[in-house]
């Protein structure tokens, strides 16, 4: 009795998403679900991807030329997440199930003795056992700062006792060798990212497929990986921008993971110190400390603040007294950031229709009003407020004799988000710019200012005197309350309500289409439309087009729009999909 299997080919084309029937022949028996083989399509062999191992056809098959390694690349479970997936971002699926794959031939490691596992007490021990039994339990988000290596160990160490396999997924590759070098699973734990040799990351890929007891650190790829037995999956600050893919397809790791969970069962926690947006928006269990999830907060309203520079009074003698004590601290000072604040009044000058910032010429850059003067007082001078690192070093230089940027070893650090990474704990940090961040023209304005806050509020160590300084002209603002609060949860829910009245995600779903020539025919998009669904464009914008479509329930969009990229592509278009847009 011949095999047949069904092969989705790894090429770029809605047309062969329902894959082909192909024959096995006997040496090659059996070929399983999700084995990577050679097949003959058109004049050529291509790579593919089983979907089907049990398949039947009546008609006579070719026969597939080979299997490439000896492990397959994904199970049913993982299929039916990768297939959602490829319909979300609507990417063809070949593509996506080949991000279940290694970057190199995926093949069977030899056994090793794994070192043994000292199991510490887990935050969330309700999670740990079913993660370690394989019970179903739903997602939670464990508020808190970094660092993990203390959470991650005793999330993980008794799955790992237990058999079975963990991933640990975070923003930036700095951050996987600086958690795996603090966890104390020994030869259990493999690191893993696209920019680290393909042989290490192929490596760590095999041992978490065959092996049981292993944890596999990594960036956002590894969310599509197999991982065998997993048992639990935990996503590091899922917020971070650096967690969603910025190409077509634009994966949200967060997503992908909650989805996989579902499926497969998977114990699945969601470690920070804010939750996002669309973790809160899905209902998901919050478990938080009794107390504030992160340090002291104290306002500086720089409205009545004196200056003699670019920073207060007030955080200039602080920073002096902590340098003075031998003290450290941090100054976060947000990238690239301008934005006008009134002559009389100190107000920032805001959009009056959406509450952006508005730049030197009027004209609002995210909703076109036309802004006129000071809606405090009618004043209507105004000016720039700019913060960069270098600017902030020089003035306060004038007062503090250590001051530098990240890796100078200052006593008073001053640096921007990517800095963040790797900071010692510090006695003070000071966050400057938080406005601009407020009022950046951006749907998730909010949301991003508290989650910055959040992390430079936890940088600081416990004890008396320490503090998080924050400096703001804004001290009403929902976010600053959040912050001084030291709880982050309410202001979230504030959030995300207010982002289902505008129209925005997580509430409502919006997809971006970018393409690239003059616009189609008239209508083409429009024709597209479904039910329930609106779309906003095209803005035409250098040779460009762009849509916007909003929508409760864009699936059937979704589906629509396939043929849609099919047809612009073979146009010889650049097409650019954004599922679930992070720049609005
Ligand atoms: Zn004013
Ligand atoms: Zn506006």
């Amino acid at each position: 009795m011949s095999q047949v299997v069904r092969v989705v080919p790894d090429v770029p084309s809605f047309a062969v998403d329902d894959g082909f029937a192909y024959s096995v022949p006997e040496t090659l028996q059996p070929i399983r679900m999700g084995a990577m083989v050679r097949v003959p399509l058109g004049g050529r062999t291509v790579r593919g991807y089983v979907v089907d191992a049990d398949a039947t056809s009546d008609r006579k098959l070719r026969p597939i030329k080979g299997q490439t390694g000896d492990l397959p690349v994904f199970d049913a479970g993982l299929l039916q997440t990768l297939r959602w997936a490829a319909i979300h971002y609507v990417s063809p699926l070949g593509p996506m199930l080949a991000k279940a794959a290694p970057p190199n031939v995926p093949r069977l490691l030899p056994d090793v003795d794994l070192d043994p596992v000292a199991v510490t007490e887990s935050p969330l021990p309700e999670i740990t056992n079913r993660a370690a039994s394989g019970g179903r339990i739903p997602p939670h988000a464990l508020l808190q700062t970094g660092p993990w290596a203390t959470t991650v160990a005793g999330l993980a160490s008794g799955v790992l006792a237990a058999g079975r396999n963990v991933a640990v997924v975070v923003p930036t590759v700095g951050e996987v060798g600086e958690l795996a070098a603090a966890l104390p699973f020994g030869n259990r734990v493999h690191m893993a990212s696209s920019q680290y040799p393909a042989r290490q990351t192929t490596e760590a890929w095999a041992a978490s497929q065959t092996g049981h007891g292993v944890l596999v650190i990594g960036t956002r790829e590894i969310t599509t990986w197999p991982m065998g037995d997993l048992g639990l999956m935990i996503v590091v600050e899922p917020g971070r921008r650096s967690l969603k893919a910025p190409q077509t397809p634009t994966l949200r790791v967060g997503d992908i993971a909650r989805r996989r969970a579902a499926v497969e069962g998977l114990g699945l926690v969601y470690l920070g110190p804010v939750p996002p947006s669309e973790v809160v928006a899905a209902g998901t269990r919050i478990s938080r400390p009794r107390g504030r999830v992160w340090s002291r907060v104290e306002v500086v309203d720089r409205r009545s603040a004196t200056l003699s520079g670019i920073v207060t009074d007030a955080t200039r003698r602080a920073l002096q007294t902590v340098t003075s004590r031998h003290g450290s601290a941090f100054v976060f000072v947000p990238r690239r950031q301008e934005y006008l604040v009134c002559r009389a009044c100190g107000e920032p000058r805001r959009c009056m229709s959406c509450g952006s910032a508005v730049p030197r010429e009027p004209v609002c850059r995210r909703c076109s009003t036309v802004n006129g003067a000071c809606q405090h007082c009618q004043n209507d001078q105004f000016r720039a407020v700019g913060l960069s690192v270098g600017r902030v070093i020089d003035d306060l230089r004038r007062s503090i004799d250590s001051v530098g940027a990240s890796g100078s070893g200052s006593a008073v650090v001053v640096g921007t988000e990517r800095d963040l990474v790797g900071q010692p704990a510090v006695d003070i940090s000071v966050l400057l710019g938080l406005d601009s961040m407020l009022l950046a023209p951006n749907y998730r304005a909010g949301e991003e200012a508290l989650r910055i806050g959040a992390r430079v509020a936890g940088m600081v160590r416990a004890g008396s005197g320490r503090r998080c300084i924050l400096e703001t002209g804004m001290p009403d603002d929902p976010v600053v309350g959040a912050l001084v609060s030291g709880r982050p949860d309410e202001a979230m829910a504030t959030l995300v309500d207010g982002r289902g009245a505008s129209g925005f995600p997580p509430v409502t779903e919006i997809i971006a289409v970018d393409l690239s020539g003059p616009p189609p025919t008239a209508g083409s998009m429009l024709e597209l439309q479904p039910d329930g669904a609106t779309v906003l464009g095209p803005a035409i914008d250098e040779g460009s087009s762009r849509w916007l479509i909003q929508g409760r329930d864009l699936r059937p969009f979704r589906l629509g729009l396939r043929s849609a990229v099919h047809e612009w592509r073979e146009e010889g278009r650049r097409v650019r999909i954004d599922a679930d847009p992070i720049d609005l």
